[in-house]
């Protein structure tokens, strides 16, 4: 838990979210501003910066994140595909600085790149 962390406070409850699926490890939820018609981030519990703080003892949880992105859109209703993307520091434009995983989708193919719509 890292203090000042908005999805930390998700986490703890401090904040609310629309749970996309939990357990020990993760926590997945809809994004507040989605950019497509699905659009969840899925976190680590644990307090990670960004994907440049990784190393390989990160390994299986990363291989759980991208599992579940997969197996969660298609719950979400994404049927014929979706998009992951994950933001890393300046050069990314990374806002939150807690390791997250967007996962975008929905029934319409996206545009060719993500463009905030807002
Ligand atoms: P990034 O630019 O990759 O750091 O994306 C951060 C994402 O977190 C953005 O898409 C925001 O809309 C989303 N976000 C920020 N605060 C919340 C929140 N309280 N609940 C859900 N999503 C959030
Ligand atoms: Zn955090």
């Amino acid at each position: 838990m890292s203090e000042n962390c908005v999805f930390c406070k998700i986490i703890s409850r401090e904040l609310p979210s629309t749970k996309v699926y939990e357990d020990e490890d993760v926590l997945a939820f809809r994004d507040i501003n989605p950019q497509a018609d699905v659009h969840f981030l899925i976190i680590p519990k644990s307090h990670i910066e960004s994907l440049a703080h990784v190393d390989t003892s990160h390994a299986a949880l990363l291989g759980k994140i991208m599992t579940l992105a997969s197996v969660l859109a298609e719950k979400e209703g994404s049927i014929n595909g979706f998009r992951t993307i994950v933001n890393t520091g300046e050069v990314g434009r990374q806002d939150v600085f807690h390791l997250h995983v967007h996962v975008l989708g929905g029934d319409k193919a996206l545009p060719a790149m993500i463009y905030k719509r807002s």
